[in-house]
C-alpha cells in the first residue's frame, strides 16, 4: 500500500470503467482519494459521486448541467465541491497539479485529448481509453516518454501483457527474448452464429456479453471482434510489436487474459476471474498489489480453457484493423471514426450488423492514408472519416448491401 494517498482523477467515471475503480477506490479509502470526477451527460450519476466520494472538483458536459449540478450540491451541503463544464475544464482536471494518478476512462475519441494532457502533465495515466493510442499511437507514446509519465494499461489484455512481461520492458521485445503476444479474445455473444443469423442480430443481443459487464459501445465492438481488432493496434503500440508479433487467440472462458511467448518456448500467462476491477487494482496500486474485492479464481469450477482460431470471414472487423495497423499513419484513426460512425448506427437502428464492417471498409477504400505527424493531422483525418462515413451510410446502395 502508498504511504501516503494517491490523488485521482477519474475521466468517464460515471462508464463502466469509472464505477469499477469508485469501487475499488472506497476498498482502500486510506490509499486513494477522489480528486475530480468528470461525465458527459450522466448528472444524477455525478451527483451520486460527488455525495459519496466528496472529490474537489467536477466536471460535466454542459453549461446547464453545471448549474443543475451546483444547485444540487448546494442543497446537500455539498457546494463545496468546484463545478466546471465543457471541454477546457476537462483538460484542465486532467492536468492539473492536485492530482498524481488519472484514470482515463472516458469512451471513443472524445478522450483523446484529456488523455494527452494527463501525460502532458508527467501522470502516472491507468489508460482504458483505447482510442487514444489508436488513432495516435507514435505521437503519443512520444509524448509519455518526452514527459516522463508513467503509463498503466487498463484494458485488460494489455494489462495483462504488461503482467507477463519483465518489469523494465522498454527498448524492443526482442532484446528480452519475447517472441510474440498472444491476445486473447471471447469471441463474444456470436462466436458459434452463422453468417446469415447475424444479419439479424439487435442491438440488445450485441450487448449482452457472455463474460464481461461494460459499456455499449464497447459491447457491440466485442461483438463484431473490432474491439480485438482496436486492441491490436493498440498491443503495437504499448509494447513497441509489429502487427505480425501480435497473434489473436479466441478463448471462450475469459479466463487467461493474455500470453507473452518467448524464444525459449514458455508462454507466461496472466489468469484470474473477468472482472475490471483486477487490472484497474494493478493500475491504482503498481508496483505493489492491494485487493480488488474479485473472487479468487476456482480453477476446478472453470475445469477446462478452450482455445481456437478467430474467424475473420465472419468477422472481418479485425482484418480490417489489422490491415489499417499495417497501411499505418493515420489509417488507423479513420478505421475507429469510421467504427464510432457505424456502431452508434447500429445502435440506433440505422445499419445492421454485419453493415459495421461493410460501412467501415467502404470508408476505408474511399480514404487517403496521411503521415500521422501531427494531432492537427490526425483529428483533421478523424473528422473527415466520420463524414464519409455518416455520408455513406445515407446513400441506399449502401443500406440494401450492394456498396
Ligand atoms: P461507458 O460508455 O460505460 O462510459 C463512458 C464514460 O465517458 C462516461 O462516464 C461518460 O459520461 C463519458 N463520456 C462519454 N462521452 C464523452 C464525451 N464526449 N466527453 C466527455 N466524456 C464522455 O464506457 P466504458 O465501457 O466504461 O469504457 C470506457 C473506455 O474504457 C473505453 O475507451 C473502452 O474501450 C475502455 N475499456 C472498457 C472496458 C470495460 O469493461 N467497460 C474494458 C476495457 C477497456
Ligand atoms: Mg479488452
Amino acid at each position: 500500500m502508498p504511504s501516503s494517498s494517491r490523488k485521482i482523477t477519474l475521466l468517464g467515471a460515471t462508464g463502466s470503467i469509472g464505477r469499477s475503480t469508485l469501487d475499488v477506490i472506497s476498498q482502500h479509502p486510506d490509499a486513494y482519494e477522489l480528486y475530480a470526477a468528470t461525465a458527459h451527460r450522466s448528472r444524477e450519476s455525478l451527483l451520486d459521486i460527488c455525495l459519496r466520494f466528496a472529490p474537489a472538483r467536477a466536471v460535466i458536459g454542459t453549461e446547464s448541467d453545471a448549474e443543475w449540478l451546483r444547485a444540487k450540491l448546494h442543497e446537500a451541503g455539498r457546494g463545496d465541491v468546484d463545478v466546471d463544464h465543457g471541454e477546457a475544464a476537462l483538460l484542465d482536471v486532467a492536468r492539473a497539479a492536485e492530482a498524481d494518478t488519472v484514470m482515463a476512462a472516458i469512451i471513443g475519441a472524445a478522450g483523446l485529448l484529456p488523455t494527452l494532457a494527463a501525460v502532458e502533465a508527467g501522470k502516472r495515466v491507468l489508460l482504458a481509453n483505447k482510442e487514444a493510442l489508436v488513432m495516435s499511437g507514435g505521437l503519443f507514446m512520444d509524448a509519455v516518454s518526452r514527459h516522463g509519465a508513467t503509463l498503466l494499461p487498463i484494458d485488460s489484455e494489455h494489462n495483462a501483457i504488461y503482467q507477463c512481461l519483465p518489469m523494465q520492458h522498454r527498448g524492443g521485445l526482442s532484446r528480452h527474448g519475447v517472441s510474440r503476444l498472444l491476445l486473447t479474445a471471447s469471441g463474444g455473444p456470436f462466436r458459434e452464429w452463422s453468417r446469415e443469423a447475424l444479419e439479424a442480430v439487435t442491438p440488445d443481443q450485441a450487448c449482452a456479453h457472455p463474460n464481461w459487464s461494460m459499456g455499449r459501445k464497447i459491447s457491440v465492438d466485442s461483438a463484431t471482434l473490432m474491439n480485438k481488432g482496436l486492441e491490436l493496434i493498440e498491443a503495437c503500440w504499448l509494447f513497441d510489436a509489429g502487427p505480425d508479433q501480435v497473434e489473436v487467440v479466441v478463448h471462450p472462458q475469459s479466463i487467461v487474459h493474455s500470453m507473452v511467448g518467448y524464444v525459449d518456448g514458455t508462454v507466461l500467462a496472466q489468469m484470474g476471474n473477468p472482472d475490471m476491477r483486477t487490472p484497474i487494482a494493478y493500475g491504482l496500486a503498481w508496483p505493489a498489489r492491494v485487493e480488488a474485492g474479485v473472487e479468487p479464481l476456482d480453477l476446478f469450477a472453470v475445469s477446462r480453457l478452450d482455445f481456437e482460431a478467430p474467424d475473420e470471414a465472419r468477422f472481418p472487423c479485425l482484418r480490417l484493423a489489422r490491415e489499417a495497423m499495417t497501411a499505418g499513419g493515420t489509417a488507423p484513426a479513420s478505421l475507429n471514426a469510421a467504427n464510432e460512425v457505424a456502431v452508434q448506427a447500429f445502435l440506433d437502428g440505422k445499419l445492421s450488423f454485419l453493415g459495421i464492417a461493410r460501412l467501415v471498409q467502404a470508408t476505408l477504400e474511399a480514404t487517403e492514408v496521411r503521415a500521422a505527424d501531427s494531432l492537427d493531422v490526425v483529428l483533421c483525418e478523424d473528422a473527415r472519416a466520420r463524414q464519409l462515413a455518416e455520408r455513406l451510410l445515407r446513400q441506399r446502395s449502401f443500406q440494401e448491401g450492394r456498396a
